[in-house]
């Protein structure tokens, strides 16, 4: 799975896992990922398609038809969700539910420069 990254995206998770070391973290959370945006001067567009790849193997998702994905994911999410896309490699399908709008503020928050603008 590590090879389908890019070198700076390496670099990123191996800084992020020192770090999370250092603070005697078991997980990789908001301090480590502020480390990384501010030392590798990485600028996130929270516009821009960083939701593009599976969580799991990091392979591109790819849209897929609502009535392609009735049997595999809940009612309640079929009924209120109108776009899905899946990740062909896990067969894994996502939506843009709870789980997406927290993940949203949360790089929202971190893209934020000091003055709470951004960048
Ligand atoms: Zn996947």
């Amino acid at each position: 799975m590590f090879k389908r990254y890019t070198e700076k995206a390496k670099k990123a998770i191996m800084i992020a896992q020192e770090e999370a070391i250092n603070l005697n973290h078991d997980y990789i959370g908001t301090e480590q990922l502020t480390g990384i945006i501010k030392g590798l001067k990485l600028k996130i567009d929270p516009n821009s398609k960083i939701f593009s790849r599976c969580t799991l193997c990091n392979t591109l998702t790819k849209d897929i038809a609502k009535k392609e994905v009735k049997k595999y994911v809940p009612p309640h999410v079929f009924s209120t969700k109108t776009r899905f896309v899946y990740c062909a490699s896990c067969k894994k399908y996502y939506w843009r539910g709870t789980h997406w709008q927290k993940m949203t503020q949360k790089i929202q928050k971190l893209s934020l420069n000091e003055s709470g603008k951004h960048p």
